[in-house]
């Protein structure tokens, strides 16, 4: 029997283990030091709480180390060439000798090492204990952890488990290949291929399509549903998947891939559209088909799994009491700013204090060029449940911030319901990810339309196009 089994059955039994090597006991124990543990770490030690994180990896989980952070670093040094390219039309003759990937990569490192240092210091002084190594939890009330100087037991009132998700790898005959990546990888090129084949049109393999584009890289996304970025709203991803054809990404929608095969030049994609079999030639694959929530570690709890899936009530309750589960692995919207409040809410319960999440108002971004932010409500959602409606919109192109910048592709939608009050946006512009947070605010205060149409917006700024899609949810939008 495995010395984890064993402890299980002896801790049923209620056996107390004074021989063991090491026994840590504290009120709350956390299971993932991401966006979901380290948060919810720190409030819990706000409240109080003595604290142990558990984290096998890096402290900020995906989002610091292999997602976010790291994809974000790597798309400003895309979009400054990007800017070169244009530079011209500026009246400036900006030169491109060559591109350093590998400078680029290194940059993105320094950026994680130095906000990973920030986690840590943060966890160091709430006196948090921090543990590395592979936790698994042998019952509601105690962690194993295997850390590099042997087992460790961590023994806590309450439990919040946040081990978040990985690359779903699917089984395509080939998908173990050199050079068939991960974004995990992928974020790791000492240089940039020449082409590259993305399987998966969702926020991952379209963030990577714009950035890879935009660094010369020739791309091919093959996407097995009939659009791109299937939870955002249609008219949003159309506008996109029209602005990123035009930059030279080629599509092939309604497209499953059957395998991939070594070639003499490099690899070759297989696939089908309508019953044709077709092949695309490249240097790598990218596969961007999802993420798998890391349940294995908490096979040893009865908990409540569906699809994959950890359940939890408004409270990140599980249905054991006292264990608590937050972020990627409580499925819906995988972000990291929910994870982050979720991480939050859970900890706040777990010390007593009863908290949720406002569900109406979760922001969405989608750092592509130009970029998509959407916020509640959207027209398709409106339209499958029956939800009535008003809808006011906006184009950059009529707004003179976005024409100073270059920018003028993409609009502002808002949906308001029948009393004008904000339920819903999508942005699809320049720096839509830093303007949702108007639209979520004004959804989470229930704000009218009117009240945004209103108010006095500076000028010249990209928020005056919020400004005029609820405008003309009034039927006022000034410059329309
Ligand atoms: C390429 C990419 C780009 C992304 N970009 C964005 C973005 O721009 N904005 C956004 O909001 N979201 C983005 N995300 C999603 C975001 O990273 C996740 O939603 C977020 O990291 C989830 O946080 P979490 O704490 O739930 O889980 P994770 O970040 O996955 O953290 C879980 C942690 O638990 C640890 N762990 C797991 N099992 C064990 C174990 N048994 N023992 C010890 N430790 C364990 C893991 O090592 C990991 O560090 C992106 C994701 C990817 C992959």
């Amino acid at each position: 029997m495995s010395n984890h089994l064993q402890l299980q059955r002896d801790y049923k039994k209620g056996r107390v283990y004074m021989d063991l090597k090491k026994e840590i006991f504290v009120d709350i124990g956390i299971l993932g030091g991401g966006p979901a543990g380290y948060v919810a770490a720190i409030r819990a030690s706000q409240l109080g709480a003595k604290v142990a994180l558990i984290e096998e990896k890096e402290l900020g989980g995906v989002c610091l180390n292999v997602g976010c952070i790291p994809t974000k670093a790597l798309l400003k040094s895309t979009d400054t060439i990007s800017a070169i390219r244009r530079s011209k039309e500026f009246g400036i003759n900006g030169y491109m000798e060559n591109i350093s990937w590998d400078i680029a990569v290194n940059r993105k490192n320094r950026i994680i090492k130095t906000l990973n240092m920030g986690v840590r210091q943060l966890l160091e002084a709430k006196k948090v204990t921090l543990l590395k190594g592979r936790g698994t939890a042998l019952s509601d009330k105690i962690f194993s952890v295997q850390t590099a100087e042997g087992v460790v037991h961590v023994h806590c009132d309450k439990m919040i488990l946040t081990t978040g998700a990985s690359p779903l790898i699917p089984t395509i005959n080939g998908i173990n290949l050199n050079n068939v990546i991960t974004s995990n990888e992928a974020l790791n090129l000492d240089e940039l291929p020449e082409s590259i084949v993305i399987i998966g049109a969702g926020v991952i393999g379209i963030e990577f399509a714009n950035m890879l584009c935009s660094a010369g890289v020739k791309v091919t996304v093959i996407e097995l549903m009939d659009r791109i970025l299937a939870s955002e709203d249609s008219e949003a991803a159309l506008e996109l998947l029209k602005i990123m054809k035009r930059k030279g990404i080629t599509f092939k929608l309604s497209a499953s891939v059957t395998d991939i095969q070594k070639t003499d030049a490099g690899l070759a994609v297989s696939y089908t559209v309508g019953g044709k079999a077709l092949n695309q030639p490249c240097k790598k694959v990218l596969v961007a088909v999802g993420r798998k929530l890391n349940i294995k570690p908490l096979q040893g709890l009865p908990l409540e799994v569906k699809k994959g899936v950890l359940i939890v009530n408004e409270n990140m309750q599980t249905n054991i009491k006292g264990v608590y589960a937050a972020g990627d692995i409580t499925g819906g919207k995988l972000l990291a700013h929910l994870a982050f409040m979720e991480g939050k809410v859970a900890a706040e319960n777990a010390m007593g204090i009863k908290s949720k999440i406002n569900d109406t108002a979760i922001p969405s971004c989608i750092y592509t060029n130009p970029e998509i932010a959407s916020v509640g409500m959207t027209e398709d959602r409106a339209r499958r449940e029956g939800v009535v409606v008003k809808v006011g919109k906006f184009y950059f192109r009529n707004n003179g911030r976005a024409l100073t910048l270059g920018e003028r592709e993409g609009f502002v939608k808002v949906l308001a319901d029948q009393n004008n009050i904000i339920i819903g946006g999508q942005i699809v512009g320049p720096h839509a990810s830093e303007l949702i947070s108007e639209l979520t605010l004004a959804i989470t205060l229930k704000a009218k339309a009117s009240v945004l149409a209103d108010m006095i917006h500076p000028h010249p700024t990209l928020s005056e196009a919020i400004w005029e899609a609820c405008g003309d949810v009034m039927g006022r939008a000034i410059h329309k």
